[in-house]
């Protein structure tokens, strides 16, 4: 626990699942709908930090929210991301990718190449409920 840590005192968005070791949340992005973040609950930096077993119960809680996002969301490509340069303490981005989202081919975090697709957007957004279902049912099985 780290009393100046985001991640350590609040959740993080809207909370979807969370056990003893994690969390799941839906990130508000207005213009990344179904952005997801897989978030340690404990404030450690790296992967490395964790014990094997650990670093294998994240990553298979990464893959079962990529899972969800192809099968609800269908994007064009999902990203994985792990930075924490901002916010160091552990979590991963899971974000689903359109060829009209305002930053493809680039990351989310590149200079916007085109306006977004509000059409796009809203139908995308339209599926997000289905998605934290889909995440809820999937999760709660582990
Ligand atoms: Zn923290």
């Amino acid at each position: 626990m780290n009393a100046n840590c985001p991640l350590c005192t609040a959740d993080g968005g809207d909370l979807i699942w969370k056990n003893d070791v994690l969390r799941v949340i839906l990130a508000n992005e207005p213009d990344y709908p179904g952005f997801c973040r897989v978030i340690w609950n404990a404030h450690v930096s790296e992967m490395t930090n964790l014990a094997i077993t650990d670093r294998s119960t994240l990553m298979q809680t990464v893959m079962k929210v990529e899972q969800a996002i192809i099968e609800v969301m269908r994007p064009d490509k999902v990203n994985l991301a792990a930075l924490g340069n901002m916010v160091p303490h552990l979590h991963w981005h899971v974000i689903p990718r359109y060829q009209q989202d305002k930053t493809f081919p680039g990351s989310v975090w590149s200079v916007p190449v085109r306006d977004p697709d509000a059409q796009h957007l809203a139908s995308q957004f339209a599926k997000v409920p289905a998605l934290k279902q889909k995440l809820i049912d999937v999760l709660g099985a582990q």
